[in-house]
C-alpha cells in the first residue's frame, strides 16, 4: 500500500477497512487461488512422495533452465559467469552450483536493477522486503511463478495439518491491520473472501487480551497463524485462567520457537504446533510435518546448503550457514544467497516418508547466538531453561554487548522480588560461566522490530564461523 492509501485506509470505519481487506482478499483469491494454484498443488502434491532420486533430478533440470536463463537476461549473471569462467553447460547438477560465488545482502544492493531479468516487464514483479533485523532492510522482486509456489508451498503445509483452503484462519502477524493509534476494539480485520481474520499484533495489551479472546471465540477459527511470540502471549493469557481454546492447528513462523512456547501453545489450543521457516527472499521453505522430527527443506522450492565460514559444506548434524538457491523466481532470481541464517541438516530421514531432507527444529540467527568469554556458542533456545520456573516475568530480553556483558531486561509481574532477579543470574551465570557479567533491567515494555518481530536474544558479538 503507499503512504496516501495507507492514511486513507487508517482513517477509514472498520467496516470500510474490512471491505478493503476483504477486496484485497478478492484479489489475491483470484491471482493465487485460480486454475494454475489448484492445478501446482495438485503436482506439489505428487512431488512430495517422489524419492530422493527423483527429487534430485528436478532440482537438477530446474537449476540447467535458471542458469542458461540467467545467463540470457539477467546482466548480473552474466557478469558474474563470465568473470568466473563459467558457461550455462558447466552447470548439469546440483553438484555444480558451488562454481557459483556466494550472493551476498550486499550484492544485492549495490546489483538491484542488473539482477532483473531483462525479459520480465516491471509490471510482471512484485516488490518483497526483508524486515532488516539486522539493520539494514532489503528489497527485491518477484514474479508470478514464486507467488504461486510460495503458497502451494504454504498450503502444502497447512493440508498436513488438516487445514483446506476456505477453513477460517486467524492470522496474528506483522502487518498493520489497525492504526497504532487506536485505543478500542475492534483490533482485527476480516478477509471475507477467504474466511480470514487479522488480528493486530501491536495492541495485545493485559487491557485488551479479553477483547481478542471473546472474538477468537466467535470467530471460531479450524487454525491460528502468526509469531510464535504473539501467539504465546495469547497461550499464556488462556493457560492463566485454566482455559482453551480446541483448534485444529497452529502455525508459527518468522522467529525462533522455542520449546517452551510449543508446550504452552499446544496445551492452550489444544493441537500441534506445525512451525515453518522461509524467507522474504523465496529461497528457501522449510516445513514441519505431522511427524514433528525436524523441518522438512521442500527441495521442490529452491536447493539449499549449509556451510562453513569458508562456504564450505559441513557434516550433516553440524550447524553451518545457510546457503540457498530458489528454483522459481526468473524474474530476479537469487543463486547462492547467503542467508546469515544458522542450522543442521538432520542425518536421519523423517518417518513419514517424505524424502525431503530435514532441517533442526530451531532454526537461528547468527545475533541470537551468544559467544561466552571462554569462546562458546551458546543457542538461544539453552538459555531458555532458566526461566522456566520464573512465574513473575510478563517479558524478558537478553542483550549481549560485548564478550563480557551480558543485560537482562524484564518485564516484571506484581509479584516479582530480588528473589527472583538472584536465582535468574545465579542459573544464567552457571551456563554463561564465572568471567560474564550480567545486568539485570527491569522495564516497562520490550521494543519490537520494525516488523513487529519480537527478538529475544540480540548478540553484538560477531560470530567466528
Ligand atoms: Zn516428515
Amino acid at each position: 500500500m503507499n503512504r496516501t492509501l495507507e492514511n486513507i485506509y487508517n482513517l477509514s470505519p472498520a467496516v470500510f477497512q474490512n471491505a478493503c481487506v476483504s477486496l484485497y482478499g478478492l484479489k489475491l483469491y483470484f491471482r493465487e487461488y485460480g486454475k494454475k494454484f489448484h492445478r501446482l498443488l495438485d503436482k506439489f502434491e505428487k512431488m512430495q512422495w517422489y524419492s530422493y532420486e527423483d527429487l534430485k533430478e528436478y532440482q537438477d533440470k530446474k537449476l540447467i533452465g535458471l542458469v542458461k536463463h540467467c545467463y540470457e537476461n539477467v546482466p548480473y549473471y552474466r557478469k558474474v559467469m563470465d568473470k568466473n569462467s563459467i558457461k550455462p553447460s558447466d552447470i548439469q547438477t546440483v553438484d555444480d552450483l558451488h562454481k557459483f560465488p556466494v550472493l551476498t545482502r550486499k550484492d544485492i544492493k549495490n546489483n538491484f536493477s542488473s539482477l532483473i531479468a531483462k525479459n520480465y516487464r516491471r509490471s510482471e514483479l512484485t516488490i518483497g522486503h526483508t524486515s532488516g533485523t539486522t539493520g539494514s532492510p532489503l528489497e527485491f522482486l518477484y514474479d508470478r511463478r514464486i507467488c504461486l509456489v510460495k503458497n502451494v508451498t504454504d498450503w502444502r503445509q497447512k493440508r498436513w495439518a488438516g487445514i483446506n483452503p476456505g477453513d477460517k484462519i486467524a492470522f496474528f502477524l506483522g502487518r498493520v491491520v489497525v492504526p497504532i493509534t487506536r485505543k478500542k476494539p475492534p483490533f482485527w480485520r476480516s478477509n471475507w473472501i477467504m474466511n480470514h481474520k487479522f488480528f493486530s499484533s501491536f495492541h495485545l495489551s493485559g487491557e485488551n487480551i479479553d477483547t481478542y479472546i471473546e472474538e477468537l471465540e466467535r470467530f471460531k477459527p479450524a487454525a491460528l497463524e502468526g509469531y510464535p511470540s504473539t501467539v504465546y502471549i495469547i497461550a499464556r493469557f488462556l493457560l492463566s485462567r485454566n482455559k482453551t481454546l480446541p483448534l485444529k492447528a497452529a502455525f508459527t513462523s518468522s522467529e525462533t520457537l522455542y520449546p517452551q512456547q510449543r508446550e504452552a501453545i499446544e496445551k492452550a489450543f489444544e493441537c500441534e504446533l506445525f512451525d515453518f521457516y522461509g524467507l522474504a527472499e523465496r529461497v528457501i521453505f522449510a516445513t514441519e510435518c505431522a511427524a514433528h522430527e525436524g523441518h522438512h527443506l521442500n527441495m521442490d522450492f529452491g536447493i539449499t546448503e549449509v556451510v562453513d565460514k569458508d562456504d564450505q559444506p559441513v557434516n550433516r548434524g553440524e550447524l553451518g550457514r545457510i546457503i540457498a538457491t530458489g528454483l522459481h523466481n526468473f524474474g530476479m532470481p537469487l543463486i547462492r544467497y547467503k542467508t546469515g541464517d544458522i542450522t543442521a541438516l538432520k542425518p536421519d530421514k523423517c518417518s513419514c516418508g517424505r524424502n525431503f531432507p530435514l532441517m533442526e527444529d530451531v532454526t537461528t540467527k547468527a545475533e541470537d547466538i551468544i559467544t561466552t568469554y571462554d569462546g562458546r556458542l551458546i543457542s538461544s533456545s539453552i538459555l531458555t531453561h532458566p526461566f522456566k520456573p520464573m512465574h513473575n516475568i510478563a517479558e524478558s530480553q537478553i542483550i549481549q554487548e560485548d564478550l563480557k556483558n551480558i543485560r537482562i531486561k524484564i518485564v516484571r509481574l506484581p509479584k516479582y522480588s530480588e528473589e527472583d532477579t538472584r536465582y535468574l543470574t545465579s542459573e544464567l551465570g552457571k551456563r554463561l560461566g564465572g568471567d560474564m557479567e550480567i545486568h539485570v533491567e527491569y522495564v516497562d515494555s520490550i521494543p519490537r522490530t520494525k516488523a513487529g518481530k519480537f527478538r529475544w536474544v540480540i548478540s553484538k558479538v560477531p560470530l567466528e564461523f
